[in-house]
């Protein structure tokens, strides 16, 4: 369930049914001002809502008042241990600031961080992590770390409504998966104020990513979560924004620039599909309408699930086609497949998203299609159907998620400017398959 109330991180409103909010945090020093801003100015630009940078000595809360003006998103600072730091935070005009009242020495420098945070109207984002809970807790962690984790995070809410302080989201920040989803499902249930998620020190970004969008992907799916971070080891902060927008995207909740659909490749390919989805999606980079475009292997299956994209390619040994809505509109030699796809789309737009179509071009992409499909081939797609419909006939269907970017190191720029994508051997194996890349 969503939750009940709404605070406002600048402008960005985060839980009370507003869109799930995408943050991060820099990885660089935050007193060094041109790094800072560089990466603030990164992660903005790949979609980041909030930015979080860490506030551990004198000269970085210096540093904020600078960033605050700078910054195009709001900014939360991140305090540990130190309340003189939240109390400068706040002054500096930090549009949140992030601390566990558990340490930062008692209850009287709680008291007065939340009697400025309200005086100035500065949210905080209050929480608790699997490993910092509080002595009393600490048998409970080891019998049953969800319950200690809801406890900590029950007993840091009712120390903000005993100072009467509302302006505040929770996080409950833990190392495993199940724990963060039991602990968030159990939280939702019992307080009204957002919640952050994140699944802590998730690792690289890899497995990382894998944990988050299994562990925030459940909760989302669930309706809980009202902003959240992706914890990667990576110095690129904007690789967290990209993750945290695919689940998003996967579950529907957000839309953001073009949905890329591509077959898994099986031994029907005759042709190097998996540069060709490369290139697309690097293309796809420099587009922002939520587009869905679809790149299938063979033709063997005709358009198939791909029906529904607005725009997609197709391709055998030397031809292919390009297909719109489930309508082919043009056949084209398999090297030229990206770039006329991309002339399409263009075409779309310049005419304001209206698909063009040349019914000369499109009768003969049709028999192309009508020579290569094989309605009798049990392809992955086919045999997917197939297991689909015997689970809904026997109400064992559920909702399959897929989601997971794997960026091909795209490069910046317009695609008209970049040179053409080359995949090495190591990245995508020719040996053993049907097409030479040469
Ligand atoms: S049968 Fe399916 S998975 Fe195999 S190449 Fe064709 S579209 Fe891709």
């Amino acid at each position: 369930m969503a939750s009940e109330r709404q605070i406002h991180v600048g402008a960005v409103p985060v839980g009370g049914g507003a869109p799930v909010a995408v943050q991060t945090m820099t990885k660089t020093e935050t007193a060094n001002l041109t790094a800072t801003m560089d990466q603030i100015r990164t992660v903005a630009e790949a979609g980041a809502d909030i930015v979080r940078v860490a506030v551990p000595r004198e000269q970085d809360a210096e540093a904020l008042k600078s960033i605050v003006a700078q910054s195009p998103i709001p900014i939360i600072a991140d305090i540990h241990f130190n309340h003189t730091l939240a109390l400068k935070a706040i002054e500096a005009g930090a549009h949140c600031v992030r601390l566990n009242p558990g340490n930062i020495g008692g209850p009287e420098k709680v008291a007065e961080v939340i009697a400025l945070a309200k005086q100035r109207g500065t949210p905080l984002r209050v929480g608790v992590n699997s490993g910092s809970l509080p002595k009393h807790l600490r048998q409970l962690e080891y019998d049953n770390p969800v319950e200690a984790l809801v406890t900590a995070a029950i007993e840091t809410v009712e120390l903000m409504e005993s100072l009467d302080f509302s302006n505040f989201k929770v996080s409950m920040k833990s190392t495993s998966v199940p724990n963060t989803i039991a602990s968030n499902r159990m939280l939702a249930e019992k307080i009204p104020y957002p919640l952050h998620l994140g699944v802590t020190e998730a690792g690289t970004k890899w497995s990382g990513s894998l944990k988050s969008a299994v562990g925030l992907g459940t909760l989302l799916a669930d309706g809980i979560g009202d902003t959240i971070r992706i914890s990667l080891s990576t110095f690129h902060a904007e690789e967290e924004v990209k993750v945290a927008w695919e689940i998003l995207k996967a579950l529907k909740l957000r839309e953001r620039g073009p949905d890329l659909i591509a077959c898994p490749t099986c031994g029907r390919l005759q042709f190097d599909m998996d540069t060709v989805v490369a290139e697309v999606e690097r293309r796809l980079e420099a587009y922002e309408d939520p587009i869905e475009v679809s790149v299938l292997g063979c033709a063997v299956n005709g358009i198939g699930e791909a029906r529904h994209a607005d725009f997609g390619i197709t391709g055998a040994k030397d031809m292919g086609m390009i297909y719109s809505k489930g309508e082919p509109l043009k056949k084209v030699p398999t090297g030229q497949l990206v770039d006329e796809l991309f002339k399409e789309i263009d075409r779309y737009y310049a005419a304001g998203k209206s698909v063009q179509r040349d019914e000369a071009a499109a009768a003969e992409a049709r028999a192309w299609l009508a020579e290569n499909e094989d309605e009798t081939a049990m392809t992955p797609e086919r045999i997917a159907a197939l297991e689909a419909a015997a689970a809904k006939n026997d109400e064992l269907a559920g909702e399959v998620l897929e989601s997971m970017l794997t960026p091909a190191g795209a490069a910046a720029g317009s695609a008209a400017e970049d040179p053409a994508l080359v995949l090495d051997e190591a990245v995508s194996p020719v040996a053993g398959r049907r097409f030479s890349r040469s």
